[in-house]
């Protein structure tokens, strides 16, 4: 006899833990099934988030930053340090701890909502019968009358640069390095490159990034991608775009990748090599033939716009399904399922997904770019205002970047808003519910913003847009 739940969530990651935790909340009789086994094979939950992606990367973010700060920036600002040197088997150790606890506190958060946990594999049947198979092989049949799929994505593998144990290396190898590569090459000069390539060209690697496309960060408003290449390039990293990576070949403790540009066959000897070009929706062995979920052409989860799949009363959420790979956006949308299990009717409002690269500065945006805008045919007001004339970050000694609000002409309704800048990633927060509210540029000029604060940045641009920034002289630009 299989055992019975009103809700079964296959995947314990950002998307799938929030919808357990909520569905519970609402009291509805709710199992997971995560199959995580960390690096000393103990059972783990948190999904690629909080194991090798969001959390873990921030760890080394914060720490490499930290580092640079103190040995390149500390005496700009009197503060004198005799000599700063990076411990990296330590940051590595202090991010695993930070893992640990936070993985542990998920487990924790599904115990304390009642929500009953099955360590191991699960696999999808017609019927919304779920196959359990446990870590240690034995066998256990589940059913409900929900099943939400959240088994979200892996590192896509190019055949150029197959993996090796060491020097050919994803996302994860790249997070637990336990010395610095002097060379180090990443392939993919998308998000993780950026993140991962800032973390180790920090700590003194020569970093090598080499992008197939000849745009730099083509998600990114294009003033945004500009401003960003430039200073990348002035923190050392060489990012090589419009590359193709034709091989790799490994001797013995240094990898050589032959490539080619615009002037031919190239070649570049590392001592480590990246592989982040991309990641892809991860269903190896969860749907059975009879489960009745498709895949669309590029093997996600096909889904309508409340996550519901082609199978009756199975739902799919995060990176197993369109839309941008964000622990966010999955999260907004294993609640949203939820709470349709529970008979309510959320949506997800899936053009205001907030993107956030935490490189420093940190870029961030939410909306449309101003390409965007343009190529819609939109009549529009741009408004940016430069981190170099904040006060906050003046006294921060922290100045790179600015604000860019793009409104519509007629109707003031902000569309888009970029930053580039020292706490994008929280600064984005504002413009997110701004626009949630349907906000005009001018209701974010008439509202109060503390002083001094980076955010006088946001609210300066947004002055901007009618050409009232008092910090700046206004430039009106008029499309
Ligand atoms: P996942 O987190 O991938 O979780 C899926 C879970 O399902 C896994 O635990 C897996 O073991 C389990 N599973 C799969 N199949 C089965 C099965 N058949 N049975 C049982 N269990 C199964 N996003 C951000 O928003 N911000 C960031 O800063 C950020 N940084 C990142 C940094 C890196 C290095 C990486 C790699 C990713 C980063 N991401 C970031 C992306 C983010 O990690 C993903 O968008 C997010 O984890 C997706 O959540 P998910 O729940 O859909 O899937
Ligand atoms: P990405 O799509 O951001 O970047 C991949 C890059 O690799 C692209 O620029 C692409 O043009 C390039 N590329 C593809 N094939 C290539 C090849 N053969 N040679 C050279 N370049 C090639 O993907 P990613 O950086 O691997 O990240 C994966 C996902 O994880 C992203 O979708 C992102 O949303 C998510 N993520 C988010 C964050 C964040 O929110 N801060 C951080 C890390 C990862």
């Amino acid at each position: 006899m299989a055992k019975k739940f009103d809700v079964i969530v296959i995947g314990a990651g950002p998307a799938g833990y929030h919808a357990a935790i909520r569905a519970a909340q609402l009291g509805l009789n709710t199992a997971i099934v995560e199959k995580w086994l960390n690096a000393e094979g103990k059972p783990a939950y948190g999904g690629t988030c909080l194991n090798v992606g969001c959390i873990p990367s921030k760890a080394l973010l914060e720490a490499s930053h930290k580092f640079v700060d103190a040995r390149d920036h500390y005496a700009d600002i009197g503060v004198m340090v005799d000599s700063v040197t990076a411990d990296v088997p330590k940051m590595i150790a202090r991010k695993e701890e930070v893992v640990g606890n936070l993985t542990k506190g998920v487990a924790g958060l599904l115990k304390t909502n009642g929500v009953a946990m099955f360590e191991g594999m699960a696999k999808l049947h017609a019927g919304r019968q779920v196959a359990f198979t446990a870590h240690d092989g034995s066998t256990e049949d589940l059913e409900a009358d929900n099943v939400i799929i959240a088994t979200g994505s892996v590192p896509v593998e190019i055949p150029p640069s197959p993996l090796t144990d060491e020097l050919i290396v994803d996302s994860t190898g790249a997070l637990a390095f336990q010395a610095i590569p002097a060379r180090l090459g990443v392939i993919g000069a998308g998000i993780i490159g950026l993140e991962l390539g800032s973390v180790w060209s920090r700590l003194g690697s020569d970093v090598v990034l080499l992008e197939a496309l000849e745009n730099f960060l083509p998600p990114a408003d294009r003033q945004v991608s500009k401003e960003a290449a430039k200073l990348y390039k002035k923190q050392g990293m060489d990012i090589r775009l419009g590359t193709r990576v034709t091989g790799t070949e490994v001797n013995g403790d240094e990898v050589t990748v032959m490539y080619t540009d615009a002037n031919g066959d190239q070649s570049e000897t590392f001592d480590k090599i990246i592989v982040a070009v991309g990641r892809r929706p991860y269903t190896e062995g969860l749907l059975g033939a009879d489960s009745g979920v498709d895949l669309d052409e590029r093997g996600f989860i096909f889904v309508d716009e409340t996550c519901l799949t082609g199978a009756p009363g199975v739902w799919a959420v995060g990176d197993v399904v369109r839309g941008p790979m964000l622990a966010h956006k999955g999260m907004e949308e294993g609640i949203m399922v939820a709470e349709r299990i529970a008979g309510q009717l959320p949506s997800v409002n899936y053009d205001l997904v907030p993107s956030v690269i935490y490189t420093h500065p940190e870029i961030a945006w939410v909306g449309k770019t101003e390409e965007q805008v343009k190529a819609d045919g939109d009549e529009y007001q741009v408004g940016t205002f430069p981190m170099a004339a904040s006060g906050r970050a003046m006294a921060n000694n922290d100045t790179a970047g600015f604000c860019k609000v793009v409104a519509d002409k007629t109707t003031d309704r902000i569309l888009g808003v970029h930053i580039v800048g020292n706490h994008a990633s929280e600064m984005i927060a504002e413009a997110v519910i701004a626009m949630e509210f349907e906000a005009s540029a001018e209701d974010l000029g008439l509202t109060m913003f503390a002083h001094p604060t980076l955010s006088e940045g946001l609210h300066e641009a947004a002055l901007a847009v009618s050409g009232h920034a008092i910090h700046v002289a206004n430039r009106k630009r008029k499309k």
